[in-house]
């Protein structure tokens, strides 16, 4: 199970997606275990189409909670 502070949502309007480094991203083509951090640059979300600024973590540094 990975951590709040390894699991990123996306936030734009309307999306709320959840990057989980467990399961990576099918669509993207990202293997299980990947970290957020360790996606590629051109990474998009898979609902939305948003780019990687658009994500925050769950809790940690840089968390939309602590913002
Ligand atoms: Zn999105």
């Amino acid at each position: 199970m990975a951590n709040p502070e390894d699991m990123w949502q996306c936030q734009t309007v309307n999306c709320g997606y959840i990057y989980n480094p467990d399961k990576g991203d099918k669509k993207g083509k990202i293997s299980k275990g990947t970290r957020f951090e360790d996606l590629p640059e051109d990474w998009k979300c898979p609902i939305c189409g948003a780019t990687r600024k658009n994500f925050k973590p769950l809790a940690g540094p840089g968390s939309a909670k602590e913002a």
